[in-house]
């Protein structure tokens, strides 16, 4: 693979302590273009603009996903991935649904690992920050007629990250909008779905929650997600959260969260769960816990869920809550200090 090495590193200028998510790149990128029904020009080149023709496709008929994922180093300095063949199988996902060509693993996983050891000093040595990891594809031919474009351009991007205290966590359960519907495009990673998602959340905002719970399109009737998150409830003693479906994204962290906790003997259950439901668990004292998990900040626990003129008040989570538990025992094989038994980690 062709590596072109900055000149000028930012490594030096950037402050590692003061990190607001998603705002500092490391100082290169991962390139490949998609033309003739092949992929070419894998290369690694500095992090910097891209030049692109005022017709080109993205711009248009936005032909473009995402994916988020996480690098981390351990105590011996060790650069350690989780589930990266997972991300890869949702971007594919993703890419299918957009009608867009997919990506082979030699092709992610070399951009990625060349990525991630020409950046290496980019992953922080420290268990409370990562490096965030973008690969994204846009459709890039220029011309404006409204078809699938006939070539494409992938892409890696990283930035260093840090967990964060976000404040408080109100939510509104969303009742008029939706964020994705039944034979949408809800369950890829689609950059349209957080367009159409961003002034129902700006409404909320204004009206001082954090976020909203997104329901089913057709009813309002059944929870499906928490913003950009998946959600999760604990009722009594199980653990419950929505069972997958067109509409609903699969989390790599939603699926890790659940397969520790059945590990740990925690009853868990994939269902549909009513908004009815989360307000009666709430009238009898049995909704314990929510928190909704996701990539950027594992999991985060929910204070408020306001349904129509109900506020309903969660406690503050404890060491033996489900999620504090759940999370600890998730970041601790992220990073190395626990035994994976599960096989998720790959080590640079
Ligand atoms: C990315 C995403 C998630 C979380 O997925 P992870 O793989 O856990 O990061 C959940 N919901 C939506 C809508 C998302 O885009």
């Amino acid at each position: 693979m062709k590596i072109t090495k900055t000149t000028h590193s930012k490594l030096a200028n950037t402050d590692f302590d003061n990190l607001s998510f998603g705002k500092s790149f490391s100082d290169h990128m991962f390139t490949a273009n998609f033309k003739d029904g092949e992929w070419h020009n894998e290369e690694i080149i500095p992090y910097g603009p891209i030049s692109v023709n005022p017709s080109t496709h993205v711009f248009h008929y936005g032909q473009a996903i995402f994916e988020g994922m996480k690098a981390y180093k351990n105590k011996e300095g060790k650069i350690l991935l989780f589930r990266p063949l997972d991300n890869l199988k949702r971007l594919n996902t993703s890419a299918e649904r957009l009608c867009m060509p997919t990506i082979d693993e030699d092709l992610f996983m070399s951009g990625l690992t060349e990525l991630l050891r020409v950046d290496s000093d980019w992953i922080p040595n420290s268990d409370e920050k990562s490096l965030y990891i973008r690969p994204f594809m846009i459709a890039d031919s220029e011309y404006i007629r409204a078809t699938p474009s006939s070539s494409y351009r992938f892409m890696i991007i990283t930035s260093p990250t840090a967990s964060y205290y976000k404040g408080e966590t109100k939510l509104k359960i969303e009742e008029k909008f939706a964020r994705s519907v039944e034979g949408g495009t809800g369950f890829a990673k689609a950059a349209g779905n957080y367009a159409a998602a961003f002034a129902p959340t700006k409404h909320a905002q204004n009206d001082g929650y954090t976020q909203v719970i997104w329901t089913d399109a057709k009813n309002h009737e059944y929870i499906e997600e928490s913003g950009t998150m998946n959600i999760m409830f604990r009722i009594n003693d199980t653990l419950i959260t929505p069972k997958l479906s067109e509409s609903i994204l699969g989390g790599i962290t939603r699926d890790s969260v659940l397969a520790i906790a059945k590990q740990k003997g925690i009853d868990v259950e994939e269902r549909k769960i009513s908004v009815k439901e989360i307000v009666e668990a709430h009238k009898n004292n049995t909704l314990k816990e929510a928190f909704g998990v996701g990539t950027a900040v594992t999991l985060n626990p929910i204070d408020k869920i306001t349904f129509r003129d109900l506020d309903i008040h969660i406690e503050k989570q404890t060491p033996n809550s489900y999620g504090q538990l759940l999370k600890k025992e998730l970041l601790s094989i992220q990073y190395g200090k626990t035994e994976d038994i599960f096989g998720w980690t790959m080590e640079l």
